[in-house]
């Protein structure tokens, strides 16, 4: 009878200890109506996931509700946080070009950006050679494509560690997308995957994420007087979420990017460099929650 007991109580602990996966994000993909389009359903997840972990960090700011912060957000400025000294400027390759004009003329990122117009800028002396890419949106600013490499030697950014794209929040409801060619070419990557790249920065974008956690950091610093927000769980856990929305979002439905971003993920893999921003998912689980919606499609 013993031999029962102890048999029954390893078989309850193999299966707490195993049988449970630890999902970063649950798409609920079950709950789904059949008729609820998948990239709405999953954006929707994700804006959710994301949303739980800012209404955490702005009640440890001392925040009532999302109102109040939003009050707050509205009445600051947009900042300035674009410095020139940190990025070298590069021309942009005609590569990069079409792939910044494959993603803008994406029906879904048309609708949801709702373009005014895309103004292409040319150095002076050169010929049609393309210095940066603006384009006006009616729902979202101005979103400024530029080609630059990130200079080492900048302080808080990390060269070899760093994500090489970017977004970043600038006065006069202007954002700025900065892509750096040089690395993206040393990563051999394909077109989808450059244009998935180009999509998940476009998703940060949409929430503005990047002056979200400007006006945490601020805030943070001004009320507390340290400036140790970024290493607290709190925080890390709201960019790692804001990075699961936007490469959900960021991929606008589109199943090519949805694949470029596994292919790119895979074969990352070995590269253990990504691992190490703990502000982003790892690989292991920005592939679960990829792979999930790309087999949904
Ligand atoms: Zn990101």
């Amino acid at each position: 009878m013993k031999k029962y007991i102890w048999g029954f109580v390893f078989v309850c602990i193999v299966n707490t200890t195993i049988a449970k996966p630890t999902r970063l994000i649950d798409l609920n993909l079950a709950g789904k109506h059949p008729i609820t389009d998948i990239y709405e359903w999953v954006s929707l997840q994700a804006i959710k996931y994301a949303n739980i972990k800012k209404k955490a960090l702005i009640k440890f700011l001392g925040f009532e509700d999302t109102r109040e912060w939003e009050e707050f957000r509205s009445n600051t400025k947009r900042p300035n946080r674009f410095h020139p000294d940190w990025y070298k400027k590069e021309v942009m390759p005609a590569w990069l070009k079409n792939c910044i004009y494959n993603v803008l003329t994406y029906y879904k990122v048309q609708t949801c950006l709702n373009i005014i117009d895309i103004i292409t800028k040319h150095p002076s002396s050169s010929s049609g050679q393309v210095k940066r890419i603006i384009v006006r949106t009616e729902n979202f600013g101005t979103i400024e494509f530029r080609a630059s490499q990130i200079c080492s030697g900048v302080s808080h950014i990390d060269y070899n560690n760093h994500y090489n794209c970017g977004e970043v929040t600038m006065k006069n409801n202007t954002h700025i997308i900065f892509l750096d060619p040089i690395k993206i070419q040393k990563l051999k990557l394909t077109n989808e995957t450059i244009e998935a790249w180009i999509g998940h920065e476009l998703g940060h974008v949409i929430h503005d994420d990047n002056f979200n956690e400007y006006l945490a950091l601020e805030f943070y610093e001004q009320e507390t007087g340290k400036n140790n927000l970024e290493s607290l769980p709190l925080f890390i856990d709201y960019v790692k979420a804001c990075e699961v929305a936007a490469d959900i979002v960021g991929t606008f439905g589109n199943p090519k990017w949805i694949k470029g971003w596994i292919t790119f993920f895979k074969k990352l893999d070995a590269k253990v460099e990504f691992e190490k921003n703990s502000t982003h998912p790892t690989l292991k689980e920005r592939l679960e929650y990829l792979q999930e919606i790309y087999k949904a499609f």
